[in-house]
């Protein structure tokens, strides 16, 4: 399998440290607001990542980091007047159901850093013995004149300079703060911690060296995100990691490219952010935008326009409707489409290709739909778009009934009462999920 490693800018052959075991690292989302469609393609394109490695008989270990301690949470949590852990908690759970609704594997973790404090201390710690780090006022920060920062000249660096911000410009290439000694209102909103350099908190870019460390290793073999945060925030994660250990951080850098909204970036000042829940809200099957998102390589920019999102949910309706009477999976799939399937999913994620080829093969009457349906399924362990809950399921009277009881209970807010009747579709080995559009029943 053929991966682009944005650190030597080429594909090369993906090699893990193990032969049977993939570390993937991706950074997770700032949880101070909702979701918006940029973050929803990032996790879809790295959900794809790590399935395509498990198709190949990966054992994946994904960590998924949570940001709950930033200047944009302390901002937001003392705007609203409350805990930054209040706030994290809050965003948290939409967080996961929104990853849920687009059919995203769950990491194996998602640490959060104000959970990982100990650690960071440490480490800066280990920073400044090695001549990496100095402190200065409470603050501590990284010296980008003495340590390493990989892919930035160093006569580009402005030495001595320093930058408090977690987030900063491209052109500043500064000494980035570690540690931030406590400033005016973060104390009401519990962001303070006691350190070796007096009251304070984590700069932003330390927490994913630290936490990638302790649930990964020293040296990854994947480290994923956005490439919006390719500089400096994962520069950084280099340098301090590498300073830190004295070993390689990562083997493959992984980026997924931007998504833009009518051909514009997405911004709140243009007026066209988008929150993931718009699009729940307008009754768009989430999965419609999974579908989005394989149209175009994880690397491309993927150009969000309401009518384009409209053609994936046809599309997606349309495949549903073409396989739904097809016969169940026989034991023999079809050769010749699996294997350039392959060949297109080992092609650095070549996933637009591979999934005209998944229409071609929809569409290849010559072939029993058994074989189809075997194939078809396959190739869904990659795509995610649950091809394989599509067969029509028969469901008897008796089941139907409790069903159409349960949902009148429901109305009534008879909870016991449905709650009871949900046992009895249990037992007789059903299960029903309740969807916006109403009771789903599956086979057990
Ligand atoms: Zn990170």
């Amino acid at each position: 399998m053929w991966i682009y490693n944005s650190l030597t800018r080429k594909k090369e052959v993906f090699k893990p440290q193990n032969p049977n075991r993939v570390t993937v690292y991706t950074c997770g989302p700032t949880v101070y607001g909702p979701s918006h469609l940029g973050h929803a393609r990032t996790y879809t394109n790295f959900d794809f990542l790590k399935r395509v490695l498990e198709y190949h008989g990966y054992t994946v270990r994904h960590v998924l980091n949570i940001t709950d301690v930033h200047d944009s949470m302390i901002e937001e949590a003392r705007k609203q007047g409350i805990l930054i852990k209040e706030l994290a908690d809050k965003h948290l759970e939409h967080f996961y159901l929104d990853l849920e609704k687009l059919n995203i594997e769950p990491p194996d973790v998602f640490p959060r850093v104000t959970g990982h404090i100990v650690g960071i201390i440490k480490m800066i710690q280990t920073l400044i013995e090695k001549g990496a780090a100095y402190e200065k006022d409470g603050s501590v920060y990284y010296d980008v004149s003495n340590g390493k920062l990989s892919g930035v000249k160093l006569k580009e660096a402005k030495t001595g300079t320093r930058v408090a911000l977690d987030k900063y410009e491209k052109e500043e290439v500064v000494d980035f703060a570690l540690w931030k000694k406590t400033e005016e209102g973060e104390e009401e909103v519990g962001a303070v911690w006691p350190s070796p350099w007096g009251k304070g908190r984590p700069g932003w870019h330390i927490e994913c060296s630290v936490m990638s460390g302790m649930h990964l290793g020293e040296t990854l073999d994947i480290h994923g995100g956005a490439l919006d945060l390719k500089f400096p925030h994962h520069e950084n994660e280099i340098a301090q990691s590498e300073a830190a250990t004295g070993e390689k951080f990562v083997n493959y850098w992984v980026h997924s490219g931007l998504l833009t909204v009518e051909g514009k970036k997405m911004s709140k000042s243009l007026r066209n952010y988008i929150e993931f829940d718009t699009l729940v809200q307008k009754e768009f099957d989430p999965l419609a935008f999974r579908y989005l998102c394989l149209t175009a390589h994880y690397r491309g920019e993927l150009n969000f326009t309401w009518a384009g999102l409209e053609a994936a949910a046809i599309a997606l309706e349309k495949l549903y409707d073409e396989v739904s009477n097809w016969d169940a999976p026989g034991k023999i799939g079809c050769a010749e489409y699996e294997n350039k399937f392959n060949e297109l999913i080992n092609d650095d994620l070549n996933l637009p290709e591979a999934l005209a080829l998944m229409w071609k093969l929809v569409r290849d009457r010559r072939l029993p739909t058994a074989a189809r349906m075997k194939t078809l399924i396959q190739m869904d362990r990659v795509f995610g778009l649950k091809l394989a809950e599509v067969e029509e399921v028969e469901v008897p009277e008796e089941v139907r009934e409790l069903v159409q009881e349960r949902e009148q209970m429901r109305r009534e807010d008879n909870w016991t009462a449905a709650d009871e009747i949900r046992g009895r579709i249990e037992q007789a080995g059903f299960t029903v999920e309740d969807t916006e559009k109403g009771s789903i029943v599956k086979k057990v």
